[in-house]
């Protein structure tokens, strides 16, 4: 078995209160090491990580008792919580051959035995090889999904994305609003700078534009330096709002210490319209965009 677990000794110790120390005899390991082998036939039936991390929990409960389970992978954003994060808990580093896969909390009420914590480390290897594969998984869509430069979603998400969220926004009754955003002179900051700092001056408005939204809200990465932002229950104002806001900080930043480059966006702003199909909503902003253009650029104009 080349996985281990790096138990948070000082946690464990403080919280479990051990009786007389479990061991595990070689008649139990046999048993064990079946009950292993049958949770990963279990675990491995899924790829999705949410969904793997309740199974396991369905799995456990069936020899520990507990309240709730949390699975954090920060490096990938997975933040699992389920159940109730009771005052007692004991805390897990997952590592497959010094492959660091996340850490693992248990909660209960009450005090984890010794004897429990030993059964719940020794079914825990049958989920390190499952979850391990649902991580590949998970960074396989991931790196389908986002665009390498920025980090932003890239435009094959985009147009599935505003056709749900149409739908979702019809069949509710909410608003929906784009913001469509285009740096300005962009050539000119390549044929000034050079491309590599072109690149990241565009990280660099892109990562604004991220840190400006809300979480609910979509960024993606639609063409060279022209990025949209899709706002589910957001209307014509808000969306207004939200575009001022990303344009001024943009004026704010300075990505290269040492030169002064003045970095500017242009925004075009629109919300959906009960006849509006996705390219109408599109065309909307786009051109609202143009106008932004025209009128001067480093402004929004809503349409
Ligand atoms: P405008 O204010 O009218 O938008 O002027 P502009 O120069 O930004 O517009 P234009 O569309 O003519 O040029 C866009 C430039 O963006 C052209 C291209 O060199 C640059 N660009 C597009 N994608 C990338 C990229 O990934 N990296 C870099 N460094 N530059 C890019
Ligand atoms: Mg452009
Ligand atoms: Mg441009």
């Amino acid at each position: 078995m080349n996985g281990q677990y790096q138990q948070n000794a000082e946690k464990l110790n403080k919280l479990a209160n051990p009786p007389a120390r479990y061991k595990i005899n070689s008649d139990s390991r046999k048993r064990f090491a079946s009950k292993v082998l049958a949770l990963t036939g279990i675990l491995q039936t899924t790829l999705e990580t949410n969904e793997l991390i309740a199974l396991f929990g369905k799995e456990l409960r069936k020899f520990v008792n507990f309240d709730g389970i949390v699975y954090q992978l920060p490096e990938l954003e997975i933040n699992i919580e389920l159940g109730h994060q009771s005052p007692h808990h004991c805390d897990y580093q997952l590592v497959v051959s010094s492959e660091e896969l996340g850490d693992l909390q248990l909660f209960r009420f009450y005090p984890f035995k010794e004897s429990e914590l030993e059964i719940i480390e020794n079914l825990m290897a049958g989920l390190l090889y499952p979850l391990r594969n649902a991580l590949l998984y998970y960074r396989a869509l991931q790196t389908a999904l986002i665009d390498p430069l920025t980090g932003v979603k890239n435009r094959a998400t985009m147009d599935t994305a505003i056709h749900r969220e149409i739908e979702l926004a019809r069949r509710q009754d909410t608003t929906l609003s784009v913001i469509l955003l285009d740096i300005d002179h962009f050539k000119q900051v390549n044929d000034q700078y050079g491309h590599l700092s072109g690149d990241q001056a565009l990280r660099a408005i892109a990562q604004c534009a991220n840190r400006t939204i809300r979480d609910s809200d979509m960024l993606f990465r639609y063409g060279g330096e022209e990025f949209l932002v899709l706002l589910t229950g957001t209307d014509s104002e808000g969306a207004l709002q939200l575009a001022e806001r990303i344009r001024e900080n943009v004026e704010q930043l300075n990505p290269h210490k040492h030169e002064t480059m003045a970095l500017t966006v242009s925004l075009g702003v629109t919300s959906l319209e009960p006849d509006d199909d996705s390219s109408a909503l599109f065309q909307r902003a786009d051109k609202a965009l143009y106008q932004a253009k025209q009128k001067g650029r480093n402004r929004v104009i809503a349409n």
